[in-house]
C-alpha cells in the first residue's frame, strides 16, 4: 500500500514518451497469442519477440503474453517464461511484458502457485482472473516479488470477488474482459462490471476488450470512457470492418487508428465517427479463454 509500493511499478508511461508522443495517448496492450490457432499467432519465444517489436511500432505500448513448451502446449513453467522474457526483452528493451498466469493452463491452485514460486525472471506484469480460485494468494505472491498485477474480470461476479479481495489498492490496472460474441451483450457486459468496480469506489486505471467481433465495440466504448484498450489475436481475428486481419501488427494498427481518431478535437471529423451499431457486421469467432 501507499506510495512506496506505487513507485517500484513498472513506469508504462516511458515507452510512450520515448517514441515523442507529447500527448498521453490512451493506453493499448497487443495480447500477441493465447490459446489462438491462426497461421500469424506467435508461439515460439523468436516470433513472439518479433511479433511484439511490430506491435509496438505499430502503437502498442505494452504487450501481453503466454508461453508455449516445446509440445506446443501453453505452459506457465519458469524455464519457458524465462526463455520469453529474454526473447522479448532483447528486442523490446523498456517494454512492459504482462504474462498470463490463467487457470486454462494450470487448473490446481496448489500446482500452480508453486509452478509461479519457481519463477526466477520476473515479468513486469501479470494477468490474474479475479474469479479463479486461489487467485488472491497467486496476487499476494506476485507482488511481494515486485510483480504488477492487471486484474482480469470476466463477469459481474468477478468484479464482486476483486472488490472483496481487497487487492484493488494494489494493482497496476483493472481488464474488463466481456466474453460475449455478441456485441450490444458485450457492451452491456462491461458496463455492469465497470459499474460495480466504480461504485466500489476503485479509481484503478482500467482496460477494455472484447473477443470477436465484439472486441471493437467494446473498444470503442472504452475510448469514449477515456479508458485503455487491448487487441491482439488473442482477443480477435477480423478488423473493425469484419475482414479477417493478416496479423498482430494490422489488429494493432486498427486499434492505433481508432485511438487517434478519439484523440481528434469535437467537430466534424468527430462526428464521423461510426457508432457502435456500425460495428456490428463481420463473421463472429470463437470466444477464447484470456
Ligand atoms: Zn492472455
Amino acid at each position: 500500500m501507499g506510495s512506496n509500493d506505487l513507485a517500484k511499478l513498472p513506469q508504462e508511461t516511458s515507452p510512450v514518451m520515448l517514441h515523442g508522443d507529447e500527448d498521453r495517448s490512451p493506453f493499448l496492450q497487443a495480447a500477441l497469442n493465447g490459446d489462438r490457432v491462426h497461421p500469424a499467432a506467435p508461439r515460439s519465444p523468436a516470433a513472439l519477440a518479433k511479433a511484439a517489436r511490430a506491435a509496438i511500432d505499430a502503437g502498442a505500448q505494452s504487450v501481453h503474453v503466454h508461453a508455449f513448451d516445446r509440445a506446443g502446449r501453453e505452459t506457465l513453467d519458469a524455464i519457458a517464461c524465462a526463455e520469453l522474457l529474454h526473447a522479448l526483452r532483447a528486442l523490446c528493451p523498456g517494454t512492459p511484458i504482462s504474462l498470463t498466469t490463467s487457470a486454462a493452463i494450470v487448473k490446481d491452485p496448489k500446482e500452480r502457485l508453486q509452478i509461479v514460486e519457481a519463477w526466477r525472471e520476473m515479468p513486469d506484469l501479470v494477468t490474474a482472473n479475479q474469479g479463479e480460485p486461489g487467485v488472491v494468494e497467486l496476487c499476494e505472491l506476485l507482488l511481494s516479488r515486485g510483480v504488477a498485477i492487471e486484474a482480469g474480470l470476466l463477469s459481474v461476479e468477478d468484479a464482486e470477488a476483486f472488490v472483496r479481495s481487497g487487492l484493488a489498492g494494489r494493482c497496476r490496472r483493472i481488464l474488463i474482459e466481456p466474453l460475449e460474441i455478441d456485441p450490444g451483450i458485450a457492451l452491456q457486459h462491461a458496463a455492469r462490471m465497470e459499474e460495480r468496480v466504480v461504485a466500489a469506489g476503485i479509481t484503478l486505471e482500467q482496460v477494455h476488450h472484447g473477443f470477436g467481433i465484439a472486441c471493437w465495440a467494446v473498444n470503442r466504448r472504452a475510448l469514449d470512457r477515456g479508458h485503455g484498450i487491448r487487441t491482439g489475436l488473442e482477443d480477435v481475428t477480423v478488423l473493425p470492418d469484419g475482414s479477417p486481419a493478416r496479423d498482430n501488427t494490422e489488429l494493432v494498427a486498427a486499434a492505433a487508428h481508432l485511438i487517434k481518431e478519439y484523440g481528434l478535437p469535437a467537430g466534424p471529423t468527430a462526428l464521423g465517427h461510426p457508432t457502435n451499431e456500425d460495428l456490428f457486421v463481420g463473421t463472429p469467432v470463437r470466444a477464447v479463454t484470456s
